[in-house]
């Protein structure tokens, strides 16, 4: 099922790009390119990406992990609203998809910021826990990692640091109790297990944002 931003209402999802407009031309242009590549439209939705930004200029964020690059355009998006100095460290598992990400960050300016690790994630993170702690971590790939993810997470990020996990309401079936396929199925359920987990968490407080895809957020509150 497709969920738009703007309680699933073309109307209201069209007024807020209008009012807020969330993307540039450099934005548009990863799109395209990206499609051009033949790489999946699965970016997150322009709303999505102006949230990134602003979620990271309002955390201060200097240091920002991101777990599923793909052609970068969250990843500008999170750029944009880095701190004086900061940095952005990307995780991809593929290749291809990782080139058409190094251009977009050249074209949008960025490509100094950051740094991108391609191969599966949970093997690439431990490369970085010695920069820790991050003060950002956004996780937006295979879903069902995403509780060992939200584990990283947990252990990695400053008190202060925010986790944000997007699609959290797994396509509108997050809630269901009968799914179309075990595929489906293994999906929502790996994506209720992240959110039960970050609700439960004691070292976060925590919530879900409503957008189109649903945006899981926990701001660490201390360590354990
Ligand atoms: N965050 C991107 C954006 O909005 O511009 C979209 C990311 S897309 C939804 C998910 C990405 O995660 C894909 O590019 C996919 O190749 C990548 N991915 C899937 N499994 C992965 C893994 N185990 N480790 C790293 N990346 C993975």
């Amino acid at each position: 099922m497709i969920k738009i931003f703007g309680q699933n209402d073309p109307r209201i999802a069209d007024y807020a790009e209008s009012v807020f407009k969330p993307q540039d031309k450099t934005l548009k242009e990863i799109r395209g390119r990206a499609a051009d590549a033949g790489l999946p439209d699965i970016h997150v939705g322009a709303m999505d990406g102006l949230h990134l930004e602003i979620l990271t200029r309002g955390f201060k964020v200097k240091k920002a992990v991101e777990i599923g690059t793909l052609a970068g355009y969250s990843g500008v998006n999170i750029c944009r609203g880095l701190q004086e100095g900061g940095k952005l460290f990307t995780f991809e598992m593929s290749e291809r998809n990782a080139e058409v990400a190094r251009e977009s960050f050249k074209k949008a300016g960025v490509d100094k910021l950051v740094e991108i690790f391609v191969g599966p994630a949970l093997d690439n993170l431990s490369k970085i826990t010695k920069q820790g702690p991050f003060d950002l971590v956004f996780i937006d790939a295979d879903k069902a990692n995403y509780p060992a993810y939200l584990n990283w997470a947990a252990e990695n990020l400053a008190v202060g640091g925010v986790v944000l996990g997007d699609n959290t309401f797994a396509w509108g079936t997050v809630a269901d109790t009968e799914f179309d396929s075990p595929q489906d199925e293994k999906q929502a359920k790996s994506l209720d297990q992240f959110n039960r987990a970050l609700a439960a968490h004691p070292a976060f407080r925590s919530t879900v944002i409503p957008t189109g895809e649903g945006l899981t957020l926990g701001v660490k509150i201390k360590h354990i």
